[in-house]
């Protein structure tokens, strides 16, 4: 029986790469790079929240759900497990408690997301463009699983993210009416309209806990504004106080 959900931003929610840690002391690795090489930690108070957010208590039933941005393949190299199942890829996919990709929700999104390939190529074409005209120190690409392409994400190499601000002036330009753009740190991302979170979270909670009663507790912890609608879906939400929505709330 479960009694509390908690929908779980990762990335600069429960753990970061190392430049973003407050202290280099006590890091415990919590996500590996394509290398195998750990590329993002967490600090001991973060491991606090996670086993607070993930052990209940006496009675208590607690699922944890990461709803992250992360596709498949970066989200397992993710090294904290999670029994409960998972929304990858901004909402995209939904996988079930034991790690399957849910087909149902595949259905719902395989022909959105086919249909946003000619908005996705045009926003790439447009990012490169910018890195290229201006000789900017950044990569884009179309973050894609199962063959369906679900957003674009442009990083700099540096980590400075200056250089995103043209790149994400020319995005907002051409295709703001047909996408979300996000800046939030040296992470720049372009959802079209339908892809989100809160969807997917909503799907989660009629499906696997469709017996969840009125009196349960949905929890949210999200760092940035994509995932703002997810965390309005909650009953609380638990935001880092030194995070894109937490500088714009204290
Ligand atoms: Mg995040």
């Amino acid at each position: 029986m479960t009694d509390v959900v908690v929908f779980m931003d990762l990335d600069d929610s429960i753990f970061q790469t190392r430049g973003k840690c407050r202290s280099p002391e006590n890091l415990a690795p919590a996500a590996l790079g394509p290398d195998g090489v750990p590329l993002s930690f967490m600090e001991p108070w973060q491991r606090l929240l996670l086993d607070l957010l993930s052990g209940g208590g006496p009675g208590l039933g607690t699922a944890v759900i990461p709803a992250t941005a992360r596709d498949l393949g970066s989200f397992g190299r993710v090294l904290p497990r999670f029994a409960h199942g998972a929304i990858l890829d901004f909402g995209g996919l939904v996988l079930g408690p034991s790690g399957q990709v849910d087909r149902d929700w595949l259905g719902t999104v395989s022909g959105k997301a086919r249909s946003a390939k000619g908005l996705l190529d045009e926003a790439l074409g447009l990012a490169l463009g910018e890195i290229g005209r201006r000789g900017l120190d950044a990569r884009a690409r179309i973050v894609s699983d199962l063959d369906l392409p679900f957003y674009l994400v442009a990083k700099t190499r540096s980590g400075d993210p200056a250089g995103l601000g043209p790149i994400r002036a020319a995005l907002e330009e051409r295709l703001g009416g047909e996408a979300s753009v996000f800046l939030n740190g040296n992470n720049l991302s372009l959802l079209p309209a339908y892809l989100d979170k809160a969807p997917a979270a909503e799907y989660f909670l009629s499906r696997y806990f469709p017996d969840l009663g009125p009196g349960a507790l949905v929890l949210g912890l999200g760092d940035g504004l994509p995932d703002r609608r997810l965390l309005s879906l909650c009953h609380y939400c638990l935001i880092p106080a030194r995070s894109q929505l937490g500088r714009s709330l204290l």
